[in-house]
């Protein structure tokens, strides 16, 4: 499920993105890999997407991390080929 838009969709459709807590303070990556362990979340690699997770604050508790601090801009740089409004992302198979 989509911690933006919470709504259901292909695992292929979805980015995961994880918390990597090494030194410093918690932070949001994106798993490209898919295979990062711990907890991950969800969601489209979609503008709308990411900043609705963001303003509800959806990874803090999608991925246990209260506090958590994103910003939008940087995540979505970070997923890339990234997909203005609610058009499909076009990379599928
Ligand atoms: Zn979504």
């Amino acid at each position: 499920m989509c911690v933006g838009c919470r709504q259901r969709s292909e695992a292929t459709d979805l980015v995961r993105v994880a918390v990597r807590e090494d030194d410093g303070p918690p932070e949001l990556v994106v798993d490209g890999t898919r295979t990062m362990p711990g907890r991950g979340a969800w969601l489209h690699p979609r503008r709308d997407c990411v900043s609705a997770a963001v303003r509800r604050k959806a990874f803090g508790s999608a991925l246990r991390v209260p506090g958590l601090t994103v910003d939008p801009d940087d995540l979505a740089e970070a997923i890339g080929g990234i997909t203005e409004g609610n058009g499909r992302n076009g990379r599928n198979r």
